[in-house]
């Protein structure tokens, strides 16, 4: 079975006092659950909770990175920079990255590497928008995007890539895919992993996102190949998000 994980996408909320009462109570809560927790943070809070998070179990992420590696690239932040102040993971090719600031599938691979290079771990998001549900074209949309990273790196690289499945249309909306659907998609991305992988493709943790709560996530994580959650507005509340964490541990 693939490594649970429950993903916090702050976007871009917070503040220095709201962080600390929001990471203090995440921390108390998912203290005695087993599964594998992650803050991704703005990068100006990034030291913050990582000084938060120290000595504790819950890890740190940033949202996004840079395809480069250093340089004069202004407001861009490198996967090394994220490593130094602590993280572990980041969020890469969100749907709102890729809406909002045009990233292309192949800006997205060369993020990926460059996380991987770094010993990050990337979140990869996959996900279609509602007129290509819609019109019958899931399957081949989040093919599509998963392949062209998957497609792009060694065998060994692979292996270390998270990739949550977000459908745009759920985003945000408090419209969350049913357990079915999401379930329909996941099984879609394993079988691609499996032509890819082979058995290893069974070890890849796929999240689902998409209006993630408390009232939800235990029907999602029900499903076969949903093995964790990355989760937005829901995480910026310290008991929903423990909830869901809880839900996630109890699978
Ligand atoms: C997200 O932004 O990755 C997300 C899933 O948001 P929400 O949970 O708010 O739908």
């Amino acid at each position: 079975m693939a490594r649970s994980l429950v993903a916090a996408n702050w976007k871009m909320n917070g503040s220095l006092a709201g962080n600390r009462a929001l990471v203090g109570g995440v921390l108390a809560g998912v203290r005695d659950l087993s599964c594998e927790v992650v803050l991704c943070v703005p990068h100006p809070y990034l030291a913050q909770v990582g000084g938060l998070l120290e000595g504790g179990r819950i890890g740190l992420g940033g949202q996004d990175v840079s395809a480069h590696e250093a340089g004069a690239y202004t407001g861009e932040v490198s996967a090394g920079m994220l490593c130094d102040v602590g993280c572990s993971h980041v969020v890469v090719g969100h749907s709102e990255r890729r809406k909002y600031h045009g990233e292309s599938d192949a800006l997205v691979l060369a993020k990926v590497r460059r996380a991987l290079d770094a010993g990050l771990v990337p979140i990869l998001c996959v996900g279609e928008s509602r007129e290509q549900r819609e019109s019958g074209a899931t399957d081949r949309v989040v093919l599509a995007q998963v392949e062209s990273v998957f497609g792009g790196l060694a065998d060994v690289a692979a292996r270390k890539v998270v990739v949550a499945y977000e459908p745009i249309w759920a985003i945000g909306t408090g419209l969350a895919a049913t357990p079915e659907m999401a379930q329909d998609v996941h099984g879609t991305i394993r079988r691609a992993l499996e032509t890819r992988l082979g058995q290893d493709a069974a070890d890849v943790p796929l999240l689902y996102g998409g209006s993630v709560n408390a009232d939800n996530a235990a029907s999602l994580f029900a499903m076969k190949d949903i093995d964790g959650a990355l989760v937005g507005g829901a995480s910026l509340d310290a008991e929903g998000f423990v909830s869901i964490c809880a839900a996630n541990a109890a699978r």
